[in-house]
């Protein structure tokens, strides 16, 4: 069964252009031309993937997308003309997958929608494996809790405490956390922190690393001025000290 996409984009031209290109590879498209009707064709179509441009009539994009991220769990692909508006989606306070900036060639936008449903088809079917070997052991394997100094890191409950308190992190974060720590004391590059934390695909811009590691200071920092726990090594990336 082919994987059906919605494509939101009101302008005319470049929504042609994707419906095209997005059925020639096989994708079952629906399209939509404002925020409205978008979350209208969402909840009824179901897609396996959005494709949304964020300045839309009516409800924008981001409105679009938190939206939806509250009632389903498709991968949603963001098109952005602006560079101020990628800060925000990479903070994910929108929930989005992953984004484009404009102007971008198809062939780009088909290797990130390739990428995210590969992705999503790869989880869905880890955790169907995953689910299935807790079932044959009989209960849930127990993973390794790191500890450095007063912050420890649960890998099992995916939960970070700092002196004993539960520190709110975005899923991201966790994982950026989980993977730097998991590799403690090693220099770790952007490229290669993109490619283990947003997906090997994912050709997003190595400043989300950057953002990323911003906010991760900020709650496990000491003096996030001062960073100890997560080093940068200029030119090359990161290193967590622990
Ligand atoms: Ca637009």
């Amino acid at each position: 069964m082919p994987e059906k996409v919605l494509v939101v984009e009101d302008e005319p031209s470049l929504l042609d252009a994707l419906e095209y290109n997005l059925r020639r590879q096989g994708y079952e498209v629906r399209t939509a031309t404002d925020g409205l009707k978008a979350l209208e064709m969402a909840r009824r179509d179901r897609p396996d993937l959005i494709i949304l441009d964020i300045m839309l009539p009516g409800l924008d994009g981001f409105e679009v997308c938190r939206a939806l991220r509250r009632e389903m769990n498709v991968p949603i692909l963001m098109l952005t003309a602006r560079a101020d508006e990628v800060d925000k989606i990479v903070g994910l306070e929108v929930g989005a997958d992953d984004y484009l900036t404009k102007p971008f060639s198809m062939r780009e936008l088909m290797a990130r929608v390739k990428a995210l449903l590969r992705r999503v088809r790869l989880v869905r079917e880890e955790v169907a494996t995953t689910a299935a070997e807790a079932a044959d052991a009989g209960e849930y394997a127990t993973a390794p809790t790191l500890t450095f100094g007063d912050l420890t890191i649960d890998m099992a409950r995916h939960e970070v405490l700092r002196g004993g308190q539960a520190i709110p992190l975005k899923p991201k974060e966790y994982e950026l956390l989980a993977f730097l720590a998991r590799h403690r004391g090693i220099v770790l590059s952007r490229d290669l922190i993109l490619e283990r934390v947003w997906g090997w695909d994912y050709a997003g811009e190595t400043r989300t690393v950057d953002v990323h590691v911003r906010w991760l200071r900020e709650k496990i920092e000491p003096d996030p001025a001062a960073p100890r726990r997560i080093v940068t090594v200029r030119g090359v990336g990161y290193r967590f000290e622990g």
